[in-house]
């Protein structure tokens, strides 16, 4: 098996140009150019010969062949089919390796990880587009995709907003649904200079570690992202107005008022103020007290 190639800013060059590739901004293209970010990646992902890893938009295949080194298998989906042929280019040296010239938010991950890995749980790995960092996780989590980490360069700023907590203006829906399935540990800061083309702003690495059970009981997590949705849409308005204004959730007034109540922090209280255990809590007081829940 090959050792990797790219990973520094000549060679990353000279492969652009005897393809004459040129960056999609749509496509969010800001390629690895320094192998210590990547041997850093590699290093917190911890995959080992057991493992299947997803990489979501491999690029030329910088990380690819990192990840091809230390994993079983890698399954890459990259939606620009200009690189495709770069891929076949790159990756020609490794028998581990599938692309797939794809848009990930349409690819059914579960279904993947099914038929490659037998339904066991897959490491997702990636140089994220920033442009779609949030429904991707969003998505892996929500539709139970099962996942043993996540390991991901994403913007500075999201990575805090997936660590954070009540009191910071990062804190929203995103924080609690990552919150919610995993524990998020930020692996090292990253500056421009490590891409090509450099990005106007600063990335992390961010490894978010899959719980075996969730910290807090919820009886319908569907409802409780509904809630906290609502909650952080209307970021200004008090919890009790913004669950109101809701028109997904459609809740009696009252049974509004009840749970908040509960929660024993005044009428006035925002969503914003509330942990994830007191958004689990108030979700399944309204799950039991809505109109149409089946109790017993
Ligand atoms: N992994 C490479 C690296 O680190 O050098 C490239 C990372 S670049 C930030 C993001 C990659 O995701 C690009 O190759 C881009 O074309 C691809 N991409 C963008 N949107 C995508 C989507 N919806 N589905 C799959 N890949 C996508």
């Amino acid at each position: 098996m090959s050792k990797p190639t790219l990973g520094n800013p000549q060679k990353t060059i000279e492969i652009l140009q005897k393809y004459q590739f040129t960056f999609q901004k749509k496509f969010g293209q800001n390629f690895l150019i320094d192998t210590h970010v990547l041997d850093k990646i590699i290093r917190a992902a911890e995959i080992s010969k057991e493992d299947m890893v997803l990489e979501i938009g491999p690029g030329i295949g910088t990380m690819t062949q990192y990840l091809a080194e230390a994993a079983r298998q890698v399954v890459a989906v990259e939606i620009d089919r200009n690189l495709i042929p770069i891929l076949s280019e790159t990756l020609s040296g490794y028998d581990n390796v599938s692309v797939i010239n794809e848009d990930v938010l349409k690819l059914d991950i579960a279904k993947l990880a099914e038929r490659e890995n037998g339904g066991r749980p897959v490491k997702v790995v990636a140089n994220l587009p920033y442009y779609i960092t949030t429904p991707i996780i969003m998505g892996i989590f929500e539709n139970h995709v099962p996942v043993e980490s996540i390991t991901v360069m994403v913007q500075k700023e999201v990575a805090d907003r997936m660590q954070t907590g009540p009191g910071s203006k990062d804190y929203g829906a995103l924080s609690l649904a990552v919150q919610y399935y995993a524990k998020p540990y930020i692996v090292a800061n990253v500056p421009p200079n490590c891409f090509m083309p450099r990005p106007k702003v600063g990335s992390a690495v961010i490894r978010l570690t899959r719980h075996d059970t969730p910290p807090v009981h919820v009886q319908d997590e569907r409802l409780m992202f509904d809630i906290i949705r609502a909650s952080f849409n209307q970021r200004r308005k008090t919890l009790v107005n913004g669950l109101n204004n809701s028109d997904r959730l459609k809740l009696p007034k009252e049974v509004i008022i009840h749970a908040v109540e509960q929660l024993g922090k005044g009428a006035g209280v925002r969503g914003e103020a509330l942990t994830l255990r007191e958004f689990a809590a108030l979700s399944n007081d309204i799950a039991t007290r809505r109109p149409d829940s089946r109790k017993g």
